[in-house]
Formats: structure tokens, sequence, C-alpha cells
């Protein structure tokens, strides 16, 4: 077996009273993309910058490569990728020198910043100052600059938060074609879909604590219900759409009773997303 790419044990992180990371253990395989998931306020920024030799954990220890990160700061950075909001960019310069720049603090010598700057779907802007890019462009420069030392862990916060749908599509396949090289991708969203396509796992975390850590299959096995929906017309026209669950045992028996006594126009089954299991987990909503 490989070495796992992230480990995080027993981490806890304190601002003052409020506990915001409360004991929390995972590991992610080298090659894996997991989803970080988790509502407002759970602790995913504090646990990131944590993993990421950010902020020192209060208790804990976290591995990346089989570095330890409070030991090996600098060396463990080289090796990965962030993008995020806390990780600022140069507004005066453009988006290809603010490539330079941090291409130059990490050594890289051949950087193709046409080629970078077109895979963020940024080709033509370039050139111009990041001060006149939209919240979106900044983020796809944020992606860009994450990725041009070729890391080995890429920390990627909301990445497709706010971009359009082809932007945010460009920046899902870049994803996967990063994760294809073999890259680690540690991936935080609020966005149950995307957790959903692009996670080998996902980890739900709530009031500090991973309250569930699987593959999203799995997951649905486990807590998920399935949901029969039937809409109905009444004399009017008028629809009214009814949930059943479709594993409960008086289900059959209600189904037959709604064809039987009301008109049925059409009825089709779907699985619990992700967002009904964290619900179901937690009693909470996800956004
Ligand atoms: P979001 O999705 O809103 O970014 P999050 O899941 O990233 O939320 P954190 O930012 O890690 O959550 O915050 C966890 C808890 O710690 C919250 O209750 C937050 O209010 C609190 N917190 C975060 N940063 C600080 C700080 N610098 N000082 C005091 N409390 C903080």
């Amino acid at each position: 077996m490989t070495e796992p790419a992230i480990v995080a044990e027993n981490l806890v992180y304190r601002y003052g009273d409020l506990v915001a990371v409360n004991d929390i253990s995972f590991e992610v395989a080298e090659g894996e993309i997991l989803g970080f998931l988790g509502p407002n306020g759970a602790g995913k920024t504090t646990t990131v910058s944590m993993l990421t030799g950010q902020r020192r954990p209060h208790e804990g220890r976290v591995t990346l490569l089989g570095r330890d990160v409070t030991q090996e700061t600098a060396a463990v950075q080289a090796e990965i990728g962030i993008s995020f909001e806390s990780a600022n960019l140069y507004e005066e310069l453009s988006g290809i020198e603010n490539l330079r720049l941090f291409a130059r603090l990490y050594g890289v010598r051949d950087l193709d910043t046409d080629s970078l700057i077109e895979r963020v779907g940024l080709e033509g802007r370039g050139n111009d100052r990041v001060s006149g890019y939209s919240k979106g462009m900044k983020q796809r420069l944020m992606v860009a600059r994450a990725l041009l030392h070729q890391p080995r862990i890429l920390f990627l916060d909301e990445p497709t938060e706010g971009l359009d749908p082809v932007s945010a599509q460009a920046i899902r396949n870049l994803i996967l074609e990063e994760n294809e090289r073999g890259v680690t991708i540690f991936l935080t969203t609020h966005d149950m879909m995307e957790a959903d396509r692009l996670s080998h796992r996902v980890a739900f975390i709530d009031q500090g604590e991973i309250v569930a850590l699987d593959t999203p299959y799995n997951l649905k096995q486990r807590y998920g219900r399935r949901i029969i929906e039937v809409d109905i017309a009444d004399d009017e026209g008028n629809i009214e759409r009814r949930e059943m669950d479709m594993d409960e045992p008086d289900t059959p028996k209600e189904l037959q009773a709604l064809f039987r006594d009301e008109r049925v126009t059409t009825i089709h089954s779907r699985e619990a997303s992700l967002e009904d299991i964290f619900i179901e987990i937690t009693g909470r909503e996800l956004v």
C-alpha cells in the first residue's frame, strides 16, 4: 500500500472559547478526490488552513506525503497547490505577471503562462490587470496559480462558486485532468451535485466534527431513502405532487390506491441526494 497523501490525526483548533475544529481525523489516499462538505461556519476553512500549514493545530498532527506539516512546512508547501479565499492576488499586476511572480517564488523556470491561462479559460485576458477581473476570473487565476508548480496535492476552496456554467465546467474538467495525472485533490464545496460528480469520497463536517465520510454511493445506500414522486391531477387539471418512500411496507398499497382513485399523470423515482443525506444526518441544511 502506498502512503496516504493526507493524514489528519485528532486535529483541534479553538478561537478563544469556541472549538472550531473538534478532534477530527481522516486520511486521503494518493490520487483520491475528497469532497469536504459542510455549512457556513462548520470549520472547513480552519481545517484546510491546518492541513496546509497556515495555522498550527492546538492539538493533533497533519502529515502530507509522509512529512509533518508543522515541522517541515516549507518542504511540504512546495508539493501542494492552494486556491483559497485567503490566498491573495496582486491586484495591480496582470494575470500573467501574477503567475510569473509565483513561478519565481516556487523556482519554476519553464512556465508556459499561455497554456495555463487557456486551461482556466482566461485566454485573451492574461495581460489585463487583476483589479479589473470579476470574482470568477480571480478565482480561475487562483486555480492557475495553484497549478503552476505541478503540485502533488491540490487544495481547492469553492473553485466554481460564482462562475458561469461554462467556466465552472472548465474548472471541473481541469480538476479531473489533474486527478488523472495522479494529483490528490481536497475539494471544499457547498455544491452537493459537484461533490457527488467529482469526489471519490465525501466528508461531511458539522460544528467542527466529521459526521460521515464515505463514497457518495455508500452514503446513499446507507442513509438515503429512495423516493417515488407521483403527480396527480384534479378535475381542474391542477397538479399536486406527492412523495412516497419506496422502501416503506405500505407504499405499494398506497400507490395502488392512487392509481385506482386518482388521476395519476406522471410517476418517477429518484435516489436521495447528498443534500438529503446531510439533512438526515445532521438535521441541518447545508446552505
Ligand atoms: P465558511 O463556509 O463560511 O467559510 P467554514 O466551514 O470554513 O465556513 P470556519 O471559517 O473554519 O468555517 O469557521 C469555523 C468557526 O470558527 C465559525 O464558528 C467561525 O465563526 C469561527 N471563526 C473562524 N475564524 C475565526 C477567527 N479568526 N476568529 C474567531 N472565530 C473564528
